[in-house]
């Protein structure tokens, strides 16, 4: 009997042995394409030798030393790498360990700056519905997914929700997208009005929506409206790139595609790539400043923040990315895949929506692709197709999201940036055979 507290006590996983590029092989010797990066974490794969090297290199000189006492070389590199490369105007590093910690993290910032800028009013954070950005209490309350909340509700601060940008569902007939982009971004500003603008701290969201939607950015200029709805009102914006974020859309963040600029940016996932625990939350040089001419002090912290381990895998991830060019094949890579998948299934009846950005693809599976019907939630069809391609020897990311309520089925692709074309074919055809096995089709 294992005595480990699984995700899902009905299910006993494989055991995982190795990894080999883009495969993982489990104790039997059984290879599986990971066709989502575990969920969307491996961009590099599993056998990557320069970051296993560093990792190794890292742990003969040191393997930790708390930030209280000491810094270190690979987080200051690492800060400095990433400062170089992220957006204008992000000029400070705070490193954590994973996605949830960088999005707490990125609210308690939010929260004290407004303190240390005698604005302690501002405590209300907007996000928007069917959204997740964690797993903690303060990142799962700005999420917007209502299963993930609803248990959890009582112990969650108050958070308030606008629509998602969500094309395939929220744009009208006849509307065209410009148009859809504002009214939403009316629809917030109308929100912060009713909550009175200067009793709000944040506004938060994913350029591309993960988890919750299936790989769904938003329409061109809505991200440029809802920055300037923020700065009309002195609301600060937080971007959750833990998913999208680390070159999986083709940029190394994805915001760079919309145009805009964050006041806080949080990453995770694609920063560690898999081979360490790792994420950070990044921040404009105004409120770094506010709070070191202020208090000097950030009232937060982890122990295993700034892990020199941690931070030497994400160098040289970083390194990968960028020096060695992968994050540059994202992009002709994406569009490769995203062909494939159009070609397979761009007129199969239950697959209603092909959408996304570089290796970051989404497939909205529906009951009746004319009306947009989603199945029957009974009928429990990402669930089925999680199995079925596992079986098959695929790993891809099937999730229900919430349409108008009810549960709807997506699958989530964002595999390995090292694809390649035999495996791309092989990707969408161990689809093909979990989408039939889970739709009839
Ligand atoms: N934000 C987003 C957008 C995510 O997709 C996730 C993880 N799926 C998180 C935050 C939380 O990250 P973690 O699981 O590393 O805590």
């Amino acid at each position: 009997m294992s005595h480990i507290f699984p995700r899902h006590t009905l299910i006993q996983p494989p055991r995982i042995a190795g990894g080999d590029g883009v495969y993982l092989i489990d104790a039997d010797g059984k290879r599986y394409l990971d066709g989502s990066g575990g969920a969307a974490v491996s961009c590099l794969g599993h056998s990557d030798r320069k970051v296993l090297d560093a990792i190794k290199a890292q742990l003969d000189r040191i393997a930790f030393a708390h930030t209280g006492f000491f810094t270190s070389d690979p987080a200051e590199e690492l800060a400095d790498r990433l400062i170089a490369l992220a957006p204008e105007g992000l000029e400070r590093v705070y490193l954590v360990s994973g996605g949830s910690e960088a999005v707490e993290a990125a609210l308690k910032l939010a929260r004290q700056y407004f303190i240390e800028t005698g604005q302690p009013q501002r405590r209300h954070v907007i996000a928007r519905q069917q959204s997740y950005h964690g797993n903690t209490l303060g990142a799962l309350a700005t999420g917007g997914n209502r299963w993930r909340r609803a248990p959890f509700a009582p112990l969650l601060m108050e958070t308030h929700h606008v629509s998602p940008c969500y094309a395939y569902r929220g744009q009208q007939p006849g509307e065209t997208a410009d148009a859809y982009g504002l009214r939403l971004a009316r629809e917030f500003e109308s929100k912060l009005e009713e909550l009175g603008p200067d009793t709000v701290m944040a506004f938060v969201a994913e350029p591309v929506v993960g988890a919750t939607l299936g790989a769904v950015p938003a329409v061109p200029g809505y991200f440029k409206a809802i920055r300037e709805v923020c700065d009309r009102h002195g609301v600060l914006l937080i971007l959750d790139e833990v998913m999208c974020g680390m070159g999986r859309t083709g940029t190394l963040f994805a915001c760079e595609q919309d145009g805009v600029r964050p006041d806080i940016c949080a990453i995770a996932k694609g920063l560690g790539a898999g081979y360490q625990p790792i994420g950070a939350m990044l921040c404009s040089g105004t409120i770094y400043e506010a709070i070191a001419a202020g208090s000097g002090f950030f009232q937060h912290g982890h122990t295993y923040m700034g892990h020199p381990t941690a931070c030497a895998a994400a160098l040289a991830v970083l390194g990968r990315l960028t020096d060695d060019g992968i994050a540059a094949d994202v992009a002709p890579r994406g569009d490769r895949l995203r062909a494939a998948l159009e070609d397979r299934f761009g007129q199969h009846p239950h697959v209603g929506d092909i959408r996304g950005r570089g290796l970051f693809l989404g497939l909205e599976l529906v009951a009746d692709r004319e009306n947009r019907t989603p199945f029957d939630p009974a009928r429990k069809v990402n669930a089925r197709v999680k199995r079925a391609a596992f079986e098959a020897g695929l790993v891809c990311y099937p999730m229900g999201g919430t349409i108008d309520g009810q549960r709807g089925d997506h699958v989530l692709l964002a595999p390995p940036f090292i694809l390649d074309e035999d495996q791309t074919g092989e990707l969408v055809d161990k689809l093909g055979v979990a989408i039939r096995e889970a739709t009839g089709a």
